[in-house]
């Protein structure tokens, strides 16, 4: 199955946090959407990999994505090497899609930065024919564009993703992830993201990009390359 667009992120909420608005709007357009997780998150305070490998799964039901997978990595711990990189590559090569997004360069939690590097490498790599190896999909595919969204640390977006229509939908699918969240009958330990005020910053953050942009709310993301467009009507 050939997918439009894939997104990666290294734990099962990232990709709903900060793209969220944008997959289920592309899913709107008509566009053939996969999420893949690189690890079960296994390391997080709150929740097991069990619990959380059923809240991705509803996640993803309710943006309407074609596909959801997990590499089950090493939470906290995985590294940039060949065999993580093939298994990536395989991904890459089985869903061929012509735009990946993953996480942000340089992040609170280690693991984002190490995703985002892994992934845009084994974009590159998974292009070149002669990179083969046992088990992994052998027909070479690069993805036209690799951009990379922002999570916790602010950095300088390239451009601004209109959610404004999706704003009610992206929270939606974030508080799927129920273990995570703030819930007041929880007895495990609060954490940044379980704080009570979470997604005010969330709506707060989301409002403050998109209005540079003149949208009601909006996403943030960076580009690895300079972005090129045929028509100013690309351009908002
Ligand atoms: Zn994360």
């Amino acid at each position: 199955m050939k997918l439009d667009i894939l997104a990666f992120g290294a734990h099962p909420d990232d990709i709903e946090i900060s793209i969220g608005g944008m997959l289920i709007s592309e899913v709107r357009q008509g566009k053939r959407v996969g999420m893949v997780d690189l690890t079960r998150g296994e390391m997080g305070t709150r929740g097991t990999p069990e619990i959380r490998d059923e809240e991705a799964r509803i996640a993803a039901e309710i943006m309407g994505v074609a596909v959801r997978e997990n590499l089950g990595f090493d939470d906290g711990l995985f590294e940039i090497n060949a065999a993580n990189t093939f298994k990536v590559i395989d991904v890459i090569r089985r869903y061929q899609p012509d735009i990946v997004i993953t996480n942000a360069p340089y992040d609170r939690h280690p693991d984002h930065g190490r995703a985002a590097s892994l992934v845009a490498e084994a974009c590159f790599l998974s292009g070149l024919f002669k990179m083969q190896a046992p088990g992994v999909n052998t027909a070479a595919w690069r993805p036209r564009s690799v951009y990379q969204y922002m999570q916790f640390v602010q950095h300088t977006p390239d451009f601004i993703y209109d959610i404004s229509d999706v704003i009610e939908e992206k929270i939606a699918c974030i508080k799927a992830h129920k273990s995570q969240f703030w819930d007041p009958e929880s007895i495990e330990p609060e954490t940044l993201i379980a704080s009570k005020h979470f997604f005010t910053n969330l709506a707060s953050r989301a409002s403050e990009y998109g209005i540079q942009a003149g949208f009601a709310y909006g996403e943030p993301l960076s580009t690895i390359r300079y972005p090129g467009v045929k028509s100013l009507d690309a351009l908002w």
